[in-house]
This record gives structure tokens, C-alpha cells and sequence, in this order.
């Protein structure tokens, strides 16, 4: 059942995806190679804390970490741990935070110096896989306009691997709430989209082969080929004429700018 947010409803989650956003932002600042990913997560904690708010993944279904933290070959639901990221590594950060009732819930994948050519051009495709989705989140649309739009951009134009096993969703009092939005799929086909509707839209592409699994810990899902995997979320806003972005990167983009740890401009 899809629950319609108000004009009210929607400015909450805008708050709470933008207090996402900083909370990136803040972590942002500090990855380099020879921190833990737990350092990261325990920095992102607190920020969120301290703004009055709670992070999202916490207990979720048990899930024992404020963000999930996806290293290289981890797609999504990544624990963090006190393995030291190093030059070269990817790093997807995932954040969700409730606050005034509402959840925010969003992803960016960076790079750090070093990374290769080819895991660059993946990010930079994912993230413009994202927006090409969300061109699509347009009244009168369906969701498998957004779906295809992604799957398009992404496996069709340049060979990704496209995660069936994980999708995008509604969000507001809860944090998955319907529609399911896959990455994957038909135009025309699907749930018929309406002012109202509020989604979180979050391609996870694959540098090779679409195929996952899910590690021992019972979360951090990894790709079966071990090549490298992006993540990148927006929370979106179902216009009559334009999708409107509750969540933005631009925090984030200057945090990553500023960062002579972190690879830039290769967007
Ligand atoms: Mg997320
Ligand atoms: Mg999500």
C-alpha cells in the first residue's frame, strides 16, 4: 500500500534527507587511507545525535551499526569494521536518520586517490544513472520508466552489472515503505506514479557481473566476482511536471573536492 505524503509530510523528509546528506558530508572530511570504517560510522553517530535525530539502520531488523559502510567488492549493507581503508579503495557510505517522525535515507560512493580508471568511469555512470532515473519520477509515469531509464544507462550503454536482488523504495514514517523501485525493468510497466508519492531511488551497479551474495555476518552483500560495486541514493519527491530532489549532494561534492585524500572531478 503506497501512503501519500503531504506538502507538510514531504518538507519533513526533505529535513531528514538533508540532515543524511551532512552527516556524509561530515565522514566525508575525514576518510583517508588508515582509518577504520568503524571510525567512520562513530563519527556518523554522533553527528547525527547531536542534530537531534536517530540513525535509521540501527536495529533494524538487527542490523548493530549506524551506517552501512560497503568497501570495493561490497554492494550494499556493508558492517563497518577495523579493517584501514587504503589509496585505491571505493567506499560507499549509506545513511538513514529519523527525525520529526520522518526518514531521510541516502548513499554516495567515493573514491579513494589511486582508483582505478575503470572504477572511476563506474562511479561517474552510476551517479548519472541516478539522475537519469530520477528525470523519470514524474506523475503519469510509471516505476518502470525509472527502472529502465537506470538499467538503460547503466547495463545496456555500458556493460554493468545491474543487482536484481536489492531495489529502491518509498519512504517516510518507515524507512522502506511501497513502491519497491528496481534498477532493473520495463518502461511502462509497474506502479503508476502520483504527486504524492515520495521514493528513494538507489541504483547499486557492478563493475562486472550482476551476480551478489551475502557474507557471514548475515548482511554486508558482496559481488560474486569480486570486482567492484557502486552505490549512489537520492530521496525524490514524485512532481507533476519534475521530480523534486529532497535529498542534494552538494555537501558532499564539496567535502569530496576538499579532500586531497579523495580522487574529484572525475564526474
Ligand atoms: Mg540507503
Ligand atoms: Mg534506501
Amino acid at each position: 500500500m503506497i501512503i501519500y505524503k503531504t506538502k507538510e509530510e514531504t518538507e519533513l523528509i526533505r529535513q531528514s534527507s538533508l540532515l543524511v546528506n551532512d552527516t556524509i558530508a561530515e565522514v566525508a572530511r575525514h576518510i583517508k587511507p588508515g582509518v577504520s570504517t568503524l571510525y567512520l560510522n562513530d563519527l556518523a553517530e554522533a553527528y547525527i545525535r547531536e542534530h537531534g535525530a536517530i540513525p535509521s539502520f540501527k536495529n533494524y531488523h538487527g542490523f548493530p551499526f549506524a551506517c552501512c559502510i560497503s568497501v570495493n567488492d561490497a554492494v550494499v549493507h556493508g558492517f563497518p569494521t577495523k579493517d584501514l581503508l587504503k589509496q585505491g579503495d571505493i567506499v560507499s557510505l549509506d545513511v538513514g536518520v529519523v527525525k520529526n517522525g520522518f526518514h531521510g535515507d541516502s548513499a554516495y560512493t567515493f573514491a579513494l586517490k589511486d582508483a582505478s580508471a575503470e572504477v572511476k568511469d563506474l562511479l561517474r555512470i552510476t551517479k548519472e544513472s541516478l539522475y537519469k532515473g530520477i528525470e523519470k519520477a514524474v506523475a503519469g509515469n510509471r516505476v518502470g520508466d525509472i527502472s529502465f531509464a537506470i538499467q538503460e544507462h547503466t547495463e545496456r550503454l555500458h556493460g554493468y552489472g545491474v543487482v536484481r536482488e536489492l531495489v529502491g523504495h518509498g519512504l517516510g514514517r518507515d524507512l522502506h515503505e511501497d513502491p519497491q523501485v528496481p534498477n532493473y525493468g520495463k518502461r511502462g510497466s509497474g506502479t503508476k506514479l502520483q504527486e504524492g508519492i515520495v521514493i528513494a531511488i538507489e541504483p547499486m551497479i557492478n563493475l562486472g557481473k550482476r551476480n551478489v551474495y551475502t557474507e557471514k555476518d548475515g548482511w554486508t552483500i558482496r559481488t560474486k566476482d569480486g570486482k567492484a560495486s557502486a552505490h549512489y541514493e537520492h530521496n525524490v519527491y514524485v512532481g507533476k511536471d519534475k521530480a523534486d530532489i529532497l535529498s542534494s549532494f552538494q555537501s558532499i561534492e564539496q567535502a569530496e573536492i576538499a579532500n586531497p585524500s579523495l580522487e574529484s572531478g572525475f564526474y
